[in-house]
């Protein structure tokens, strides 16, 4: 009897676990490998809503998604942008989701700045592969993180790299962690992690957020020779119960364009 009692205990431990792993994606210690390639990006989901929240207006939500304010009032039935009510919900559009990214006015990062900021390559602690996660969070920015992950015990951001998406931090600004600085690993030894704020089961990453995630990967992966097959979405390493970084964020786009560099920087 006690022996099923203590069983049904863990269960019920491990379940918390999991559940308070899942939000906001802040991965469990874990030493599991990956798994190959998982399936491509879909474009069909479940209707997606946005709560209105204090000080959003039709404009700024609308931006968010990557679409039209014009097409967020349509898709709402809203003829007047004054009818916005706290806490209310809009139904997000399609259209604007089957997209790659949302149009940014500000610019990806630039190559030769991301190897600054990358630093010279350090082999001493051997970097192999690259994870890819999202916020899970509409806004957010390397000090947010840093924050929350102090408060679940995590000993402070546990990613290397954060991609801004406008909100708290730059629109394509590439923040880098301390871990990074000090060359320490995360959560798996030797494995990148690199965030995006943003939550890709509701929108898709900016235009500048993707580009300078591409860039950073680009420069990573040459400084470090770490090949495509090695470049994952968090939900694609085993034993993680996660939809990280979101079903619209666009993973097979983002391995064809590291390989096209790659092609026309062939390495010598
Ligand atoms: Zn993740």
């Amino acid at each position: 009897m006690r022996r099923r009692a203590e069983g049904f205990l863990k269960k019920v431990f491990f379940f918390l676990l999991v559940a308070f792993f899942i939000p906001g994606c802040a991965h469990a210690p874990s030493r599991s490998a990956f798994l190959p390639l998982a399936r491509p990006v879909s474009s069909q989901a479940t209707p997606v809503y946005h709560v209105v929240q204090r000080g959003e207006t039709f404009y700024r939500i609308a931006k968010l998604y990557g679409m039209s304010a014009g097409d967020l009032m349509a898709a709402n039935r809203a003829s007047d942008p004054a009818t916005l009510e706290v806490g209310q919900r809009l139904l997000i559009p399609r259209p604007g989701l089957s997209e790659f990214f949302a149009p940014s006015t500000a610019r990806p990062l630039p190559l030769e700045e991301v190897r600054t900021l990358v630093g010279p390559a350090r082999h001493d602690y051997g970097w192999q592969t690259i994870t890819v996660h999202h916020s899970g969070t509409l806004k957010g920015s390397a000090r947010n993180f840093h924050r929350d992950h102090l408060r679940r015990g995590m000993g402070g951001l546990f990613y290397h790299f954060v991609i801004g998406n406008g909100s708290y931090s730059g629109d394509g600004q590439i923040e880098v962690g301390w871990r990074w600085k000090k060359q320490l690993k995360a959560n798996r030894p030797h494995d990148i992690q690199i965030c995006l704020v943003g939550d890709f089961n509701r929108q898709v990453p900016t235009e500048a957020e993707f580009g300078s995630l591409v860039n950073l990967v680009a420069v990573l992966r040459r400084e470090y020779g770490i090949s495509l097959d090695d470049i994952r979405r968090h939900e694609d390493i085993k034993g993680k119960h996660t939809e990280c970084p979101g079903e619209h964020f666009p993973f097979l786009k983002l391995l064809s364009t590291l390989d096209d560099i790659e092609k026309n920087n062939p390495r010598r």
